[in-house]
């Protein structure tokens, strides 16, 4: 199973899947051998070799915005969860400090393992850790297993996916362990339901896998503690002013690997890819390394790669001279959080831009995803028409 690693592979991908994109709407949820009726665009999508503007403006040019209406609004689930955590960036930290508390256990163990006592798990596991990919099915039923079923804490769960999953996304993967956890929307909580799984797994897997299914009869929902909800915070972000007399080098991070859209006909002197790879696996090291090559060969400039350090930002801004430097806005979360740790006191500015779409949807998502929806809807369409 491929998952497109390079921005010419994204938009290929795209042009095959839309075709089946009337379908989506029916199909999604089941989970099928090669999960051909999802369009496997999310290791893409999440570091930004394409973006959800431009999956919208390609498919809608194919295709009436009815037809394909239910994929472009999964698409724009992921700006919903990006903006929600942007306006709350403290749920981020308090998730890192709950998990940095936790010690993992003999059961959690097993169960990342993959030799725990639901055999279907174990396999999802297998997948997972074999390809990089969980359908989002599969990622709820085992969500809704760890934390009902065996009890586990949910912060472990997400950061065992998160080390794996070659779309691992701060914003997706927090809330949506936070959502079946049922501390997202107070109230819901999502449970692996036997009868659930047997509907939507392709019959041959559940049937090489059916050992422990009994444990998915008549749960029960872990009763969590319910954080208090934080105030939402509009955040700064504001448009500084670059220097085109200055020298100026360009910081490429894994949160968006087509940055030479962001700033297009600049004057770069020097790009600098960093590459943050610590505690992914092998599987997600392998294809990050590739997205990587890819965005390299795209970059203006002198070309450089780095690990993710101090050290070789003070030393590429030294060699190369520079003056100033211009990234793509990281969003909460590792990339932020280790940029912020890297920058600190460097002596020279760093000017970070937004995407437009991204700032104009930021202020929706104030509640749930249906209100920002309503809010994007119109806009999107009024793109269709302008
Ligand atoms: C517990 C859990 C953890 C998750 N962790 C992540 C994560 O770390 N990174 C991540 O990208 N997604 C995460 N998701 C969301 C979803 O499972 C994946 O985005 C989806 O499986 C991607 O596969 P696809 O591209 O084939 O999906 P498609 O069905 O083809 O969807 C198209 C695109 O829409 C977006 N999308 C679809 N469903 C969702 C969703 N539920 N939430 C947000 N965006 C969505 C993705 O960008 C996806 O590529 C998680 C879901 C759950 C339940």
């Amino acid at each position: 199973m491929e998952f497109a690693h390079t921005r010419e592979a994204a938009f290929l991908r795209l042009e095959e899947f839309e075709k089946k994109a009337s379908r989506y709407s029916s199909q999604r949820n089941h989970v099928m051998p090669g999960h051909t009726n999802v369009s496997r665009l999310s290791p893409a999508i999440r570091h930004r070799l394409i973006t959800e503007k431009e999956i919208f403006e390609g498919i809608t040019k194919r295709y009436a915005f009815s037809t394909v209406q239910k994929y472009v609004q999964e698409v724009y689930w992921r700006r919903y969860w990006k903006s929600w955590l942007a306006l709350r960036p403290s749920v981020w930290t308090d998730y890192l400090r709950d998990l940095s508390e936790i010690d993992p256990c003999g059961q959690a163990l097993d169960v990342m393992a993959g030799e725990g006592p639901v055999d279907v798990m174990n396999d999802f596991v297998r997948e997972l850790k074999e390809t990089g990919y969980m359908h989002n099915h599969a990622r709820m039923w085992f969500a809704g297993y760890w934390i009902h079923t065996m009890k586990l804490p949910w912060q472990l769960g997400a950061d065992f996916f998160y080390r794996h999953l070659l779309d691992a996304d701060p914003a997706s993967n927090t809330l949506s362990w936070r959502w079946v956890a049922g501390i997202q929307t107070p109230g819901k909580s999502y449970l692996a339901r036997r009868s659930n799984i047997e509907k939507y797994l392709d019959p041959e897997r559940l049937d090489t896998h059916a050992d422990g299914l009994e444990f998915l009869e008549n749960g029960k929902a872990a009763q969590l503690e319910i954080p208090a909800r934080p105030k939402t915070v509009l955040p700064e972000r504001g448009e500084s002013t670059m220097n085109n007399e200055k020298r100026t080098g360009l910081l490429v991070h894994e949160d968006d690997l087509s940055v030479e859209t962001v700033f297009p006909n600049l004057p770069i002197a020097s790009s600098l890819l960093v590459e943050l790879n610590c505690c992914a696996s092998e599987v997600k090291r392998e294809w990050m390394t590739k997205a990587f090559d890819d965005a390299a060969s795209r970059m203006p400039g002198l070309v450089l790669r780095a690990s993710f350090s101090r050290k070789s930002l003070v030393e590429w801004v030294e060699n190369q001279k520079l003056e100033q430097i211009i990234a793509a806005r990281p969003e909460v979360g590792v990339v932020n959080d280790r940029l912020e740790e890297m920058t600190k006191d460097l002596g020279i500015e760093i000017i970070y831009r937004d995407r437009v779409e991204d700032l104009e949807f930021l202020p929706f998502a104030k509640s749930g995803f249906f209100g920002f929806w309503k809010k994007i809807e119109p806009l999107l369409k009024g793109r269709l028409e302008g």
